[in-house]
């Protein structure tokens, strides 16, 4: 028993070398596609449910490995950790504001661009003079740059992440909270945090579809309609997010939600396709 559990020990001693030193692989890599500028941004459009017209679009990142495309969750949690968030934010902030300026000029000035931010860029970091920066060079309207975070920006230390997104939105940005009702903290912080809109998670909506009857399909649509009237009540916009059936978007529209995110409209699309199937077709005022 003695001899094998040595064994043991040095297969996880081997185990955790071979993780170490992928994981340390992984991240110079992506270090080397942020400053190649192998990234790419993909854009999903957000329509509202009353006439199916374009709203915005959330941009979303992928890393473009050689061949293949590396999805976001496959790397934002490494780029969280290592710090490599900040430059990697900063590439997205001003692609993705430059992206909304050749737009607005060409197609659709009333069209917004929405952000995602980690709580990681705003410590020790001025997310807000990027986003600002960007907005200055790029010569858009604050107003059409929304800046999605989660509720777990505001466990950011002293509050900084609180002043700075108050600061962006007295500059006239927009700001969305995301993935809404699946934190760890009480509805209080709604008090603290200012927001234009909310974005009921893409799990919550996933459930509205569940065998009729079932709890699962009763207890989301006492969540979801419940979250519409809380974000209505309080002035916010009201987003879903992952919508992909006929029925989740006609039970949604019913319940009064007014923004549509999802496969039901469209996957997140390269630039190109974007414009060239969406906001050409469906733009709105
Ligand atoms: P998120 O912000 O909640 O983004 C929505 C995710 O849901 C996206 O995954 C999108 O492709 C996916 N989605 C959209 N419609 C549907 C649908 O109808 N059904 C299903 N099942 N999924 C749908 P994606 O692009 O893989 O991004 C994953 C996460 O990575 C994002 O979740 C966000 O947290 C993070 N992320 C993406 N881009 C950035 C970025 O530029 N900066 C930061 N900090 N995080 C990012
Ligand atoms: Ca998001
Ligand atoms: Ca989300
Ligand atoms: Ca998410």
């Amino acid at each position: 028993a003695k001899a094998s559990g040595g064994n043991e020990v040095r297969f996880f001693e081997g185990e955790m070398q071979a993780r170490v030193s992928a994981r340390a692989s992984m991240e110079s890599r992506l270090r080397i596609a942020i400053e190649n500028g192998d990234l790419v941004l993909h854009y999903q459009p957000q329509c509202r449910f009353a006439d199916g017209k374009l709203v915005g679009a959330e941009a979303l990142v992928r890393w473009q490995d050689g061949a293949h495309m590396i999805r976001p969750d496959q790397f934002i949690g490494l780029a969280e950790e290592t710090g490599l968030i900040v430059p990697l934010g900063r590439w997205v902030i001003d692609s993705a504001v430059e992206q909304l300026a050749r737009w607005q000029s060409s197609c659709v000035d009333t069209l917004r661009v929405s952000i995602n931010l980690s709580p990681r860029q705003f410590l020790r970091h001025s997310v807000e003079m990027d986003v600002l920066a960007a907005i200055a060079r790029h010569g858009v309207l604050a107003s059409r740059v929304e800046l999605e975070v989660t509720e777990s920006v505001l466990f950011n230390p002293e509050g900084a992440a609180l002043r700075m997104l108050n600061n962006l939105r007295e500059a006239g940005c927009r700001v969305a909270l995301d993935d809404f009702g699946t934190g760890y903290s009480s509805l209080s912080y709604l008090q603290s945090l200012d927001l234009d809109c909310l974005k009921i998670d893409k799990s919550f909506v996933a459930n509205l579809a569940g065998p009729a009857g079932s709890h699962g399909a009763r207890g989301s649509t006492a969540i979801v309609s419940a979250m519409i009237v809380l974000g209505r009540r309080l002035g916010y916009e009201v987003v879903a997010e992952g919508v992909e059936t006929v029925e989740q978007f006609n039970w949604l529209k019913a319940t009064g939600c007014e923004l549509c995110q999802g496969y039901f409209f469209s996957r997140p699309l390269p630039a190109a396709e974007f414009e060239s199937g969406f906001l050409t077709l469906r733009a709105g005022s």
